[in-house]
């Protein structure tokens, strides 16, 4: 999979997105990550990007030009490689607080996209005519605002790129995590046994795998219920309890 970043900040998501799991899935091919500086395009000789806002404000806008131009370079490198492949858009999410707010579900979509462009803002944003021209889907990372588009562009690429095959090695922990299944991870412990007095629940120790997973399913209820009570609605709406007639013996 492929993701495109069209940003004023190109050292600042390659730093970001070069470490750890995300860092060793690109050097291993699953996943490549570019980022495009729109200053490049500008046609300003001064290398400006953005203006004043039309009718007043505070804050400048970045403008339409140098996205679009940007963009366009982008779009038409993608298409090249694809080479009739695959005749449709590469889909362009625009980082904004004011689109749908990101989860697990819309990044398991993006997950299956060959190629993503990525749109990063910075100022008070920019300008809404290229915006309507090229951004296919509007997405935010939370009910706050950032100083630009980055951080945002970030999460949701590490997010999606955890779902791509091969980026985890062991392909079981993506579908055990907190929200694959609309339920939060039940807790975990690791080595030793005992630690400040506190012990690991005995069913962890028994080898008893059927039992183990009727408790890590029970604590993931539980936990969801405490701690996100609209997520374990949702689930027990969708996964009503079985009546004990219908239970499997
Ligand atoms: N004036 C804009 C508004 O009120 O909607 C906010 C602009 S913000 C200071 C600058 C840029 O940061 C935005 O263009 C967007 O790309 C990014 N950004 C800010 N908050 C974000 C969020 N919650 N999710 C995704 N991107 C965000």
């Amino acid at each position: 999979m492929h993701f495109h970043i069209m940003t004023l900040f190109p050292e600042m998501v390659l730093d970001g997105l070069h470490t750890s799991i995300i860092g060793r899935a690109e050097e291993k091919g699953y996943i490549s990550i570019e980022a495009v500086n729109i200053r490049d395009y500008t046609l300003d000789r001064h290398k400006k990007v953005d203006d004043y806002t039309y009718g007043g404000g505070a804050g400048m806008l970045m403008q339409a030009q140098p996205v679009y131009d940007c963009w366009k370079a982008l779009d038409e490198k993608i298409t090249r490689r694809k080479k009739n492949e695959d005749s449709r858009k590469t889909r362009v999410i625009y980082v904004t607080p004011q689109g749908e707010v990101f989860n697990q579900n819309k990044a398991a979509e993006l997950s299956g996209e060959e190629d993503l462009i990525f749109l990063c803002g910075h100022y008070e944003g920019i300008d809404e005519r290229v915006l309507e021209e090229i951004v296919t889907d509007s997405i935010s990372i939370g009910d706050y605002v950032l100083t630009g588009g980055e951080l945002a562009a970030m999460v949701m690429i590490d997010a999606i790129s955890r779902l791509v095959p091969g980026v985890l090695n062991n392909g079981e922990s993506a579908q055990t995590e907190s929200h694959a299944d609309g339920l939060l991870e039940y807790p975990q412990y690791s080595r030793p046994e005992v630690w400040h007095e506190r012990k690991v629940p005995e069913v962890l120790l028994s080898g008893h795998h059927a039992n183990i997973a009727k408790w890590r399913l029970e604590q993931s209820l539980e936990r969801t219920r405490q701690r996100r009570p609209d997520l374990y609605e949702a689930y027990i709406t969708a996964h009503p309890p079985q009546p004990l007639k219908n239970r499997r013996k």
